[in-house]
């Protein structure tokens, strides 16, 4: 019998579990954690992230501040914006929603945001801890995958993880989460050879490439955990789904437990958000 891993649920545990530390830092430290989302633009695919995330940050007792920009904002107003984000005291987390309009430079935008208040986890700082001491903030989807990996396995030491794709947001940061996990780890990607069967060996499979169905469930290991990362909406039979990276049903006939699209990995990263946020609130006013 194939596990589906409900990341619904676990999203809702993690969200009621943060609610509650949330209230004890109002009362015991008079601290409510705020997260500023910049969104820049008209994306609409954007623009339902940043609705979902402001009213779940509103949702934990959490304040929520949004700034939304026009398209043809200018580099150096957004710049000066989140300077000025930087330097409020009542804001512990700042995410500025990607994609950004083409003419503006991401990295230097990513790396404007005081790595003090970075909730993404996409700041030099936060990557080299992430890959030394492991002390920083966390991608917020990896470390959601991981949280799912840990609570039905528990310990991953010595496990075959396998990892497709190799984006600064998904691949690298998972692959350095399982490696810290003590998992032998492989990191696929669109040049590797013989995918199918180095996806064969894994205990656990992580697919995270942005094309539908990729993953056949021959490509799985009987008994292995397969987590799907992918959102890709397709249209079939005249209707518009959402798909995943793995081919479910072929998937699912195969491995021992495996992540839905949806309800799996999307709504584990928005709680992962939320957490980033609290821990960051914490650190900020010196809350062990
Ligand atoms: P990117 O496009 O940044 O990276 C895709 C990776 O897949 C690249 O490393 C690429 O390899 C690899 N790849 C592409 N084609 C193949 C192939 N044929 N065989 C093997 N590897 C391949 O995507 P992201 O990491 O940003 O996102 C991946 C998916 O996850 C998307 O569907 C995205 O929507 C979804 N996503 C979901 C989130 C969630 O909350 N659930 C959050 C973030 C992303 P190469 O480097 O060689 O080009």
């Amino acid at each position: 019998m194939t596990t589906v891993i409900d990341g619904k649920a676990a999203a809702a545990a993690l969200r009621a579990d943060l609610a509650l530390k949330v209230a004890d830092l109002k009362r015991d430290h008079g601290l409510t954690p705020g997260l500023a989302v910049v969104l820049v633009g008209e994306d609409p695919a954007s623009q339902v992230y940043v609705r979902n995330k402001a009213k779940q940050t509103v949702e934990v007792g959490m304040e929520s501040i949004e700034h939304k920009l026009p398209a043809d904002t200018q580099e150096a107003d957004l710049l000066a914006l989140i300077d000025t984000l930087n330097a409020d005291d009542t804001v512990h987390g700042i995410l500025v929603q990607l994609p950004l309009p083409s003419h503006i430079n991401e990295f230097k935008v990513i790396n404007a945001v005081s790595h003090d208040k970075d909730v993404d986890g996409f700041h030099l700082v936060n990557v080299g801890r992430l890959n030394t001491d492991g002390g920083g903030v966390v991608p917020c989807t990896p470390l959601g995958c991981l949280m799912m990996l840990k609570e039905h396995h528990g310990d991953l030491s010595g496990m075959n993880a396998v990892i497709v794709g190799r984006s600064n947001i998904v691949g690298k940061p998972m692959a350095a989460l399982l490696l810290q996990a003590n998992c032998t780890v492989t990191i696929a990607h669109s040049r590797t050879k013989d995918l199918e069967s180095i996806c064969r060996e894994a205990d656990i499979l992580v697919a995270a490439v942005g094309r539908p169905r990729m993953v056949p469930g021959s490509w799985v290991k009987p008994g292995a955990t397969v987590i799907d990362v992918g959102i890709n909406r397709i249209e079939e039979d005249g209707k518009n789904r959402l798909v995943g990276d793995v081919d479910y049903d072929s998937a699912a006939a195969v491995a021992g437990a495996i992540t839905p699209v949806p309800g799996g990995v999307g709504p584990m990263t928005i709680a992962c958000l939320l957490h980033n946020t609290v821990q960051q609130a914490k650190r900020l006013k010196g809350i062990e």
